[in-house]
C-alpha cells in the first residue's frame, strides 16, 4: 500500500485531499451516479460540512488524508451515506478502507484521550509525534495498539478452524486472541489454542502480520503442527470448532484479512 503516515499537517488544505469522516465507527461515503468514494476537501466545503477532531494521517498516493469525526449527521446531504469500511471493499478498494480503518482509530483515540486520564485537565496533539499531552502535567498518551495472535494449525491433512458468536456471518476462521501481559508470541499461541480448543501443539513459526484498526489490533500471524489431545470447545469463546480437509473448506473471511492469507496458505499447500 503506497501510504505514508505522518501526524505534521500541512500548511494549506489541498482541494483534492481524502477526507475519512467517521461517525460511531462507520465512515461517511459520498455518492454520485452509481459510484461511491471518499469525500475530497473540495466536495466538503461545497456541502458545508465542518468536520471535528482532525487528525492528520499522511498521503496515499501522495494525497493528503484526514481523519476527522462528523457528531451530528442530521443535517448530512443526501449525497453522503454511512458504512462499516469493512463492507467498501467493492466500491473503495483494500488500500482506502485500511485507511478508513487507521482514521476510525485515531478518532477513537483522539475522542477517549480529550482529557488526562492522570489528572483530569484537557490534553491537546503533541507538536513533535503523534500523541496528545496533558496541558497540566505533562502525561503523554500515544494511539492505543492491541497486539493479536491468530494461527494456522494443521494435523496431517486437515485445518484448525472455529466459528466464533463474535463473527458478523456464520463462517469458520484460524484461531486468534489478544497478547496479555507479561507473555511473549509463542507463549500467547499456545495458550489461545489450550483455552480454545483444548489442544497442544508444535513447531510454531512465523507466518507474517498485518495492521487490523478494526478498532486498534496489530495481528501476528503463525502457523503450527498439532502435537496431542481431542478437540474441547470453550463454549464462552466459540461456538465450534473441527478439522477440515482442503475440499471440505466452510464460508471464510474476505481475502483482505491475514485469517484469509493463513487459510490459503493451507488450501495451497505450502
Ligand atoms: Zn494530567
Amino acid at each position: 500500500m503506497n501510504f505514508v503516515s505522518d501526524f505534521k499537517q500541512p500548511e494549506e488544505i489541498k482541494p483534492d485531499s481524502l477526507w475519512f469522516m467517521i461517525h460511531e465507527q462507520k465512515i461517511i461515503v459520498f455518492s454520485e451516479a452509481d459510484t461511491a468514494s471518499i469525500p475530497e476537501y473540495k466536495i466538503l466545503k461545497g456541502n458545508n460540512i465542518i468536520p471535528e477532531h482532525i487528525q492528520y494521517m499522511g498521503t496515499y498516493n501522495e494525497i493528503p488524508c484526514y481523519a476527522s469525526e462528523i457528531t451530528a449527521i442530521q443535517n448530512l446531504p443526501q449525497c453522503f451515506s454511512l458504512h462499516p469500511p469493512l463492507s467498501l471493499v467493492n466500491e473503495i478498494g483494500v488500500d482506502l478502507v485500511r485507511i478508513a480503518g487507521l482514521a476510525g482509530q485515531y478518532i477513537t483515540w483522539s475522542r477517549n484521550h480529550k482529557f488526562c486520564g492522570k489528572c483530569g485537565k484537557l490534553t491537546e496533539d503533541k507538536k513533535d509525534e503523534r500523541a496528545k499531552i496533558c496541558t497540566a502535567c505533562g502525561q503523554v498518551y500515544y494511539p492505543r495498539l492491541s497486539p493479536a495472535i491468530i494461527v494456522a494449525v494443521t494435523r496431517d491433512d486437515r485445518l484448525l478452524m472455529g466459528n466464533s458468536p463474535r463473527f458478523p456471518s456464520k463462517f469458520y476462521s484460524v484461531l486468534a486472541g489478544f497478547v496479555e501481559p507479561g507473555e511473549n508470541l509463542e507463549e500467547c499461541v499456545k495458550r489461545e489454542v489450550r483455552e480454545e480448543v483444548g489442544i497442544e501443539i508444535k513447531n510454531i513459526k512465523y507466518f507474517g502480520s498485518q495492521p487490523w484498526p478494526f478498532p486498534d489490533s496489530l495481528m501476528i500471524g503463525f502457523t503450527a503442527e498439532y502435537e496431542s489431545g481431542e478437540i474441547n470447545v470453550d463454549k464462552n469463546e466459540l461456538t465450534d470448532a473441527a478439522w477440515f480437509a482442503r475440499d471440505e473448506i466452510p464460508r471464510i473471511p474476505p481475502s483482505i484479512s491475514i485469517a484469509r492469507k493463513l487459510i490459503d496458505w493451507f488450501i495451497e499447500g505450502k
